[in-house]
């Protein structure tokens, strides 16, 4: 089992997710992505979790310049695509699309989904069923497509509505408010998008991340999930 623990970073301003992770079984532990390295030694500090890597989706600054940090603080590891490799910085071990990283007993498939940056990839925990999708998916939205077209989100998304429903996946920003108006609008199962609405306000009036959700209130509810078609998909831009 993997024990998931979200670190809201950069706060009202980029509202970044990391997110701590721990093999139950063997308690061996990474963060995932680096985004402001102090927020995530105290949430550490406070778990009473050192982290042995740092698994990076993609290569931009705000999931990255932690890395250097936390991996000198800690002695971590950073784990990323080693087709990226010249962009993520202090990477020590490189995984590739298609490959495995073990953490523990815990193991993450490594998914290719090209589109927000060239060499984002998924840390897919199929056995634990979760998924942490970096800037590709995010709740109600996507990211935007910085290097990438709109056929290449397109292939990417469909990668992911191909994992099981019952997955939970974990984004790397809350954007929940700001994709919520436009999914209320295009919404076809108004119960569905209402529930999740409900859900997401409950646990961020708590405090707490509007997620986990799952991939199947995802694609009931996402916008650029729920187009079937690259023609459909595009008119959403
Ligand atoms: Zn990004
Ligand atoms: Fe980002």
């Amino acid at each position: 089992m993997l024990n998931v623990y979200p670190v809201l970073c950069r706060a009202g301003s980029m509202d970044n997710y990391c997110y701590i992770i721990q093999d139950e079984a063997t308690k061996i532990a990474a963060v995932v992505d680096s985004s402001e390295p102090a927020v995530i030694i105290a949430k550490c500090q406070e778990l009473g979790i050192v982290p042995q890597y740092i698994l990076n989706t993609h290569h931009h600054f705000d999931h990255t310049d932690g890395n250097i940090e936390l991996k000198e603080y800690f002695g971590a590891k950073v784990v990323g695509n080693g087709n990226d490799r010249e962009r993520i910085p202090g990477i020590d071990i490189e995984v590739y699309p298609e490959g495995t990283f073990a953490l523990g007993e815990s193991v993450a498939e490594i998914i290719d989904v090209s589109a927000h940056t060239q060499g984002h990839i998924l840390w897919y925990f199929s056995k634990d069923k979760v998924v942490f999708t970096g800037d590709t998916l995010f709740n109600l939205s996507i990211g935007g497509l910085f290097e990438g077209d709109a056929a290449q989100m397109f292939e990417a998304l469909q990668v992911i509505k191909s994992l099981p429903d019952d997955v939970l996946f974990y984004p790397g920003h809350e954007y929940t408010a700001h994709g919520a108006g436009f999914a209320q609008h295009v919404a076809r199962n108004k119960e569905a998008i209402t529930a999740y609405l409900t859900k997401a306000a409950t646990r961020l009036n708590a405090g707490l991340p509007a997620g986990p959700f799952t991939l199947g209130e995802e694609k009931a509810c996402n916008p650029y999930l729920m187009a079937e078609s690259l023609a459909e998909f595009s008119r959403l831009f």
